[in-house]
């Protein structure tokens, strides 16, 4: 019998659980991956993800011609091209990883109802991007958790040494099917595209690149706990894109996190735990996407202040750190998670601007994006979400900078319009008097934006803001 396998967010080929299915199972296995040009036509033409799926593609295609299979790649809408492909090869199953976005719920169900009218074919869906999903993981009471706690209590004693298992795919890769012609794989002009600056960026990309990374950071994982909340510091594993788009498998990271000993790799499993429990809770609330979590929340009256997001955006608030943040973000799609607390905060609590907009921005330019972890992020900041910052807590973001970025050197990276203040200054340059600001050269105001908003006044009325809100 034969089947298709087809590539999603999980662009690898090894520990890959509808690989793995598909080739136990079948003795003719074809692999294929569709651009969504759905999906294409919403994006900016020039795009870092599209480059780094494209790499991540083409490698997995290389990897499978090694195997001795092939990728086939096509662009469309997988609502047609799959059930059309899978007719073409006469195949009895489609196989997938799932996906647990609302939007790849709807689409997986549009495939299989058109796979099975047109070419009665079965259309099987595997748990492969989280440890667990759905129900998996739920309280005595038979209900979803939503607080981390003791989700990630329940989440560490169900977890055995089978939920880390790697599929070992190379067991069968002899069941690897090459189809009558193989397509070279696009370029990224043939899908519209124009080259981004993913190349200038320190983020090797595939399979290899998250492999790089992974071991790098091996060496750093004793010091995670210590290091993490450091902008400047490379503390943390930047594998998040990673995780995205599935170039490394959840399971080897869980289990390596957790053969470690040390409060390194604890913080950094919890830190793992986050991403499924921000995953079952998209599941298993799917109104997150545009409502508050918390229903009462959705009362709150944001301001409409199209120059202050605009500000925020650009990188131009007037708050060193919060400046840096924005640009770190606009220069190379990434930020660093302390400083995407402090700008959601921010834009949130000191602007008073819905958080929304902000997680659509983020949406546009994280590399990482990843809906459940984003909305999470940004529910929990704006204080509208499941286990979130209570509403009174509301970050200072001058000492959030001075605990976190006390020498400045994160600030003078992306801020260079203030490189040479002292550092008594470099967290609120405002407080600079004129001989100060003639002494280093620097005119705020002209150089660099006096602040957009003072944070005292802001976060009276945040507090304001919130107190009217039934609890
Ligand atoms: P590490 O510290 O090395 O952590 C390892 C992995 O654990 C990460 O790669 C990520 O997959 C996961 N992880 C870590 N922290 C979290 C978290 N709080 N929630 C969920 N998963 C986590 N993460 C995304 O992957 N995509 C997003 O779109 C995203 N948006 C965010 C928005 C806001 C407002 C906030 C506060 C956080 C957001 N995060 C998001 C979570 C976190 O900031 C990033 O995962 C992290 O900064 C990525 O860096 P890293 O790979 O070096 O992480």
């Amino acid at each position: 019998t034969s089947a298709l396998v087809w590539f999603r967010r999980d662009l690898r080929t090894y520990d890959h659980a509808a690989l793995f299915h598909a080739l136990k199972a079948h003795d003719q296995v074809y692999c294929v991956f569709v651009f969504d040009s759905t999906m294409l036509a919403k994006l900016p033409r020039s795009d870092r993800r599209v480059e780094f799926i494209l790499r991540a593609v083409v490698e997995v295609a290389e990897a499978l011609r090694r195997m001795g299979g092939a990728l086939i790649i096509l662009q469309g809408d997988p609502c047609d091209e799959i059930p059309k492909l899978a007719a073409r090869l006469g195949v009895q199953a489609v196989y997938a990883n799932r996906d647990y976005e609302p939007a790849a719920l709807q689409r997986d169900a549009a495939v299989e109802g058109n796979i099975r009218r047109l070419a009665e074919v079965e259309f099987f869906l595997f748990k492969d991007q989280v440890i667990f999903d759905c129900d998996e993981v739920l309280t005595q009471q038979r209900t979803p958790f939503s607080v981390f706690t003791p989700y990630k209590n329940a989440w560490l004693k169900r977890l055995s040494p089978f939920y880390l298992q790697a599929y070992p795919v190379e067991r069968y890769a002899a069941h690897l099917a090459i189809p009558d012609a193989v397509l070279p794989a696009p370029t990224l002009s043939e899908l519209g595209f124009l080259p981004a600056d993913l190349a200038s960026l320190p983020l090797p990309t595939g399979m290899r690149g998250a492999r790089r990374l992974f071991l790098a950071f091996t060496e750093r994982l004793d010091h995670y706990a210590s290091d993490r909340d450091f902008p400047a510091v490379n503390g943390t594993s930047t594998l998040s894109a990673h995780l995205r788009f599935g170039t490394v498998s959840i399971r080897q990271l869980t289990g390596y996190a957790q053969s470690q000993s040390g409060r390194g790799a604890a913080t950094w499993l919890s830190e793992l735990i986050w991403r499924d429990f921000y995953h079952m809770i998209l599941w298993h609330h799917p109104h997150v996407v545009t409502q508050a979590f918390k229903p009462a929340m959705e009362t709150l009256v944001w301001d409409d202040a199209p120059d202050l997001l605009a500000a925020w955006q650009q990188g131009k608030t007037g708050y060193p750190l919060v400046d840096a943040a924005m640009r770190q973000l606009m220069h190379t799609g990434f930020m660093h998670n302390r400083l995407r607390m402090v700008t959601a905060s921010f834009l949130t609590k000191d602007l008073g601007v819905d958080w929304r907009l902000g997680e659509r921005w983020f949406a546009e330019k994280l590399l990482d994006f990843d809906l459940a972890a984003n909305n999470g992020g940004w529910q929990w900041a704006a204080s509208t979400g499941c286990d979130a910052q209570p509403w009174f807590r509301i970050f200072n973001p001058v000492t959030q900078s001075e605990k976190f970025d006390p020498q400045g050197h994160f600030i003078r990276r992306y801020v260079p319009e203030i490189l040479s203040l002292p550092n008594q200054f470099i967290h609120a340059p405002w407080k600079m008097n004129a001989s100060q600001q003639a002494a280093c050269g620097v005119l705020l105001g002209r150089d660099y934006p006096l602040p957009v908003v003072d944070h005292a006044v802001a976060r009276e009325r945040t507090l304001q803001r919130f107190s009217t809100v039934r609890k």
